[in-house]
């Protein structure tokens, strides 16, 4: 077996699978090493369907890598001839002065995005699928839609082994040494050599990648699906993404969801907010009855119609950083490594984007892709 790359790449889940993907379009040959499946329901990359969205309240400077990105899936689809998003449109729903709507409008606003603001009456009588509180507002952002992420990964993954790359599942790295000379990488099967290493290692970053001087807390989060009462409000056509905010703790916090999918059982709800702290190694995967007072409180309180008999919850996790922004960097202690972890619940939507960042950071060790603000630098 040829056992000499350009770059390793460990992990291939969202992150992983298109930075394989763009590797390998560059010409370099690249190894993709995943512990599980690819893709899998076992990390943060399962469960239907991730938001897409720009006018992104979690910070301006977000948005030019999220534009990107957007050229970057269409590219992909193209690609692959496959379906891999909905443009459904969105509508985000709060009160005008909360982080959620305020930061909606100033990244709107700052990069001149296509956005609507729409009054309570305006919101009622476009979106009577809900039931809000007399001082909530909306915005609606005709761009937004839906990812669909384990066709994602195959996409990514299947356009990169055709472009020559080399991708093994079920081959977890048990370690890795980086030296002058190259990088080596230790499986159960073999023991690969290359110029460079990739970890992009999701709620394993930890362990993958020793003290970072930041803490990386995995939590585990539960996504379900319900039968609403009135099924039609909630059918693809019928609804766009939505999120609703709904603080806790005096934390913002999200119910979000999708509209019913061809294909797909049931309306997907979740609430954005870090659950309790676990490990990947720990975390008791299956769902119990109580993990439905996660949703169904406020889906009672703001969508009625929807508030039917629960078909299914999935557990899944977020990497959290202490900033709940992600982290892309050279690792501090090695030239020859290149990381990207900390996804904090909202990273899906970048995985094209950050597939180029870290192909360039491997090959080049530079890029111009604006990431300065996701460094580990700002930790101190
Ligand atoms: C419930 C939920 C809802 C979300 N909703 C959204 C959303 O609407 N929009 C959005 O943009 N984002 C969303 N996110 C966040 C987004 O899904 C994640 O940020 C993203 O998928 C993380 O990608 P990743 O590549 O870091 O991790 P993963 O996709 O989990 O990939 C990491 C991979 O590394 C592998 N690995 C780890 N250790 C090893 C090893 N030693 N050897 C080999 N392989 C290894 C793992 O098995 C795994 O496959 C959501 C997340 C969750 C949990």
């Amino acid at each position: 077996m040829r056992n000499g790359f350009d770059v390793i790449v460990v992990g291939v889940g969202a992150m992983g699978s298109a930075a394989c993907y763009q590797l390998a379009a560059r010409g370099a040959s690249v190894l993709g090493l995943e512990q599980f499946g690819i893709p899998n329901t076992l990390g943060s990359s399962h469960g239907e369907s991730r938001m897409l969205r720009l006018c992104y309240f979690e910070h301006p400077d977000y948005v030019p890598l999220l534009q990107r990105a957007c050229d970057l899936w269409a590219r992909l689809e193209h690609d692959s001839a496959r379906k891999l998003l909905h443009t459904t449109g969105g509508i985000y729903m709060g009160r005008p002065d909360s982080e959620f709507i305020s930061g909606t409008l100033r990244s709107a606003v700052q990069h001149r995005l296509a956005h609507e603001s729409l009054d309570h009456a305006q919101l009622a009588h476009r979106f009577g699928q809900f039931n809000l509180p007399k001082d909530f507002v909306g915005v609606y952002e005709p761009g937004a839609g839906l990812l669909l992420p384990e066709r994602v990964i195959s996409a990514h993954a299947e356009l990169a082994m055709r472009r020559g790359a080399v991708l093994h599942g079920q081959e977890p790295v048990r370690d890795w040494q980086a030296g002058d000379d190259g990088v080596v990488v230790h499986t159960d099967r073999a023991t690969y050599h290359a110029d460079h290493l990739v970890v992009s290692g999701g709620a394993w970053s930890s362990r993958l990648l020793g003290d970072l001087g930041v803490e990386l807390v995995v939590t585990r989060q539960i996504v379900g699906w319900v039968w609403p009462k009135r099924p039609e409000l909630f059918e693809l056509g019928a609804l766009p993404i939505w999120a609703i905010d709904n603080p806790r703790r005096g934390r913002p916090g999200l119910l979000y969801g999708f509209p019913i999918l061809p294909g797909s059982l049931g309306l997907k709800l979740a609430y954005h907010f870090p659950g309790e702290p676990t490990t990947p190694d720990t975390i008791d995967r299956q769902a119990l009855p109580p993990d439905e007072d996660d949703f169904r409180p406020a889906l009672g309180r703001f969508i009625p119609h929807a508030d039917g008999p629960l078909l299914s919850m999935h557990v899944c996790m977020y990497t959290n950083t202490p900033d709940s922004h992600f982290i892309i960097d050279r690792h501090p202690a090695h030239d020859r490594v290149t990381l990207a972890c900390g996804f904090s619940g909202h990273g899906f939507k970048f995985a094209s984007v950050i597939g180029e960042a870290l192909a360039d950071l491997a090959l080049t060790g530079r890029t111009d892709l604006p990431i300065e603000f996701l460094g580990l630098g700002r930790f101190g």
